[in-house]
């Protein structure tokens, strides 16, 4: 076995697994109960219900795009205000291996899930639609949560696992400045950051070094 196979290994094992399920049990649970009232009210037409779900997961790419391109690649100030995720993110950057803060915090999370659903809610006019598009948002964290797991920690040898590790770890190890989408390549497409220049030599060209550059003035 390689050494980076065994240095994988090792590090899976010594995850805290309390921490790395947390979010996935209390969301399950959150949406048990919002789907439960929403059979106790009528249901909703099993399309519509369908069609929602797959709007919520696009919104979740895009703001996952949004999010990690606009506010957590910023470049920090040194004083003042930094965006939620920015520092943490830059962190994640300099140290991709470490095991602290091996998912989203729910001090983060709830509050977006919160207006995101609010905002559902008005821009649909009711309820029920707004707990069929959270739940594919929901999908789509699930989704960010154990792709980034696998990138950096995971043991997974399944083809799409794969496909995703290789895609996020080229924006760890080769250029910061593309494939900024975790759960999929879409927007990165749309919003051109798909292509991967070739290297010319160096180990750690371009975004990368930029990456690690603002990583080490992050404490
Ligand atoms: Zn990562
Ligand atoms: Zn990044």
């Amino acid at each position: 076995m390689s050494r980076e196979k065994q240095t994988r290994l090792e590090r899976n094992q010594q995850v805290d697994r309390f921490q790395l399920y947390k979010p996935y049990a209390f969301y399950t649970a959150a949406l048990s109960l919002m789907h439960a009232a929403v059979v106790r009210g009528g249901g909703f037409s099993r399309y519509a219900a369908a069609a929602l779900v797959c709007a919520g997961l696009l919104t979740w790419g895009l703001y996952e795009y949004a999010v990690h391109r606009w506010v957590l690649h910023r470049e920090p100030k040194a004083e003042g205000f930094n965006l939620p995720g920015n520092l943490t993110h830059l962190r994640h950057h300099a140290d991709p291996n470490s095991l602290q803060r091996l998912n989203v915090q729910l001090s983060e999370s709830v509050p977006v899930c919160v207006a995101y659903y609010l905002l559902a809610w008005a821009a649909t006019g009711s309820w029920q639609a707004a707990v069929y598009l959270y739940t594919g948002l929901i999908a789509g964290y699930f989704f960010y949560e154990y792709l980034d797991f696998q990138a950096h920690h995971g043991t997974s040898r399944g083809r799409l696992t794969r496909y995703f590790r290789k895609y996020h770890l080229q924006h760890h190890h080769h250029d910061a400045t593309v494939r900024f989408g975790v759960t999929s390549p879409l927007f990165d497409y749309l919003f051109g950051t798909f292509h991967i220049e070739k290297r010319r030599g160096g180990a750690h060209a371009g975004g990368a070094a930029q990456a690690a550059g603002a990583g080490r003035n992050v404490s």
